[in-house]
């Protein structure tokens, strides 16, 4: 029988009522011959509501007790969506991350996926019923429980459907599927049939926050098709898979805020491994001029944020509050002059702290203020426009 993973977000378990809708939709697909995996996020707004709690009893908690908290969000909802289930007479059980075999590396609250030991999962599947997972956590192999990071719960998903060998990877949300930037910032935006991988990426690594960027890496390693749609409503959806090798074209914009930018004038490899030892990730570190260095710090990625700043600030680097990042996201971005050319002109105004071209994005570092203003001004150039 095949195997289907959905992944429901907070916003479609917000409340008991739509946990109700979503067991019924469960409860559908299992009618249709399935066997169904259900990863489930946090309902609604409680992760936030969550760290506000952890923060209102201490300034600083700990990473590992932050994830103690945190993955308590997600276990609410999947223990109520099993009972919503079996109150439809439909056999279901609930596991959490550990339980389900998710093996994470030690980082908490930004763990990585490094193994999947599906085998209650399979069990239980076997034994005819529905299995409910608690997504965006996981057990290291010293058996402490972490956290994937924010909207990791596309990661769990991906990653089950990769070890379950699912014949499909179904993440709901609010969206009826990618759009060609956040349709809550850009009015014009258009909803996008297919992606590859490698812009998926891009657009989730440079903010666009409807996928979780590990889960669209998990997808493309594993070969898994990611089908991104809404839970309630439209019927519409964004495939997600591998490239056409002919692709030039832009597919997006995109942006994020709440970024503080940190400057070392000289000794990048003894701040590398600070950064290492703090936990930060370091994907976009630029080492410049006489051993200097410099990189974009996200508050959400990084929970702790004030006191890695005060660390860093200790070893002599400077932190720039209140920077944001605009992206064009597509295939061949790098290969037209004129593009590049065209989004100097747009963003240049602001005097952007560093702009990147890559095969993938062109990218901004500018003020946050400045940010939802230009993604609708690179929407009409780079989309609208082109498009007319
Ligand atoms: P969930 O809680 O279901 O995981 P998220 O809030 O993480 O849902 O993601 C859905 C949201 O992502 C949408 O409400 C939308 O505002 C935002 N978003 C940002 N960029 C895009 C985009 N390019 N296409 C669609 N939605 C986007
Ligand atoms: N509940 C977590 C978050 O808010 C994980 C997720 O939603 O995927 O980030
Ligand atoms: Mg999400």
């Amino acid at each position: 029988m095949a195997i289907v993973v959905q992944k429901y977000g907070g916003s479609s378990v917000a409340d008991v009522e739509k946990i109700r809708l979503v067991a019924e939709r469960v409860a559908r697909t299992r009618q249709e011959g399935k066997q169904v995996v259900v990863v489930v996020s946090a309902m609604g707004d409680t992760t936030d509501e969550l760290l506000a709690l952890a923060r209102s009893v201490c300034e600083n908690p700990s990473r590992r007790e932050l994830d103690m908290l945190l993955t308590a969000g997600e276990r609410i909802s999947m223990a109520l969506l099993s009972m919503a289930l079996n109150a439809l007479g439909v056999p279901a059980v609930s596991f959490t991350g550990s339980q389900s075999g998710i093996i994470t590396n030690e980082a908490h609250t930004n763990a990585r996926i490094v193994e999947v030991r599906p085998q209650r999962v399979f069990q239980a599947l076997d034994e005819g019923k529905v299995v409910i997972v608690a997504g965006y956590q996981g057990v290291s192999r010293t058996r402490e429980v972490t956290t994937l990071g924010r909207g990791g719960s596309d990661a769990t998903a991906v990653a089950l459907a990769a070890a379950l060998g699912a014949e499909a990877c179904e993440i709901y949300s609010d969206v009826d599927g990618v759009y060609s930037a956040d349709p809550r910032e850009v009015p014009g935006a258009l909803r996008l049939d297919e992606l590859s991988y490698e812009e998926m990426h891009a657009l989730a690594e440079s903010g666009a926050r409807v996928l979780n960027a590990q889960a669209v890496e998990f997808a493309r390693r594993a070969g898994v098709i990611l089908h991104a749609r809404q839970t309630f409503g439209s019927a519409a959806e964004t495939r997600i898979g591998p490239a056409d090798p002919w692709d030039r074209r832009v597919v997006g914009v995109a942006s994020e805020g709440s970024l503080i930018g940190i400057r070392i004038e000289r000794g990048a490899p003894g701040l590398v491994a600070r950064l290492r030892e703090l936990g930060v990730p370091t994907q976009e570190l630029w080492v410049e001029g006489e051993g200097g260095a410099s990189f974009l710090l996200s508050k959400e990625r990084v929970v702790d944020w004030p006191a890695v700043v005060e660390d860093l600030r200790g070893r002599g680097a400077s932190a720039e509050d209140g920077l944001g990042t605009v992206s064009v996201v597509g295939t061949g971005m790098d290969e037209d002059a004129r593009m590049l050319e065209r989004f100097l002109e747009i963003v240049g105004e602001q005097r952007p702290r560093r702009v990147t071209a890559s095969r993938h994005r062109l990218s901004a570092w500018i003020p946050e203020e400045a940010r939802s203003r230009l993604a609708v001004e690179l929407h009409r150039a780079f989309l609208e426009e082109a498009a007319a």
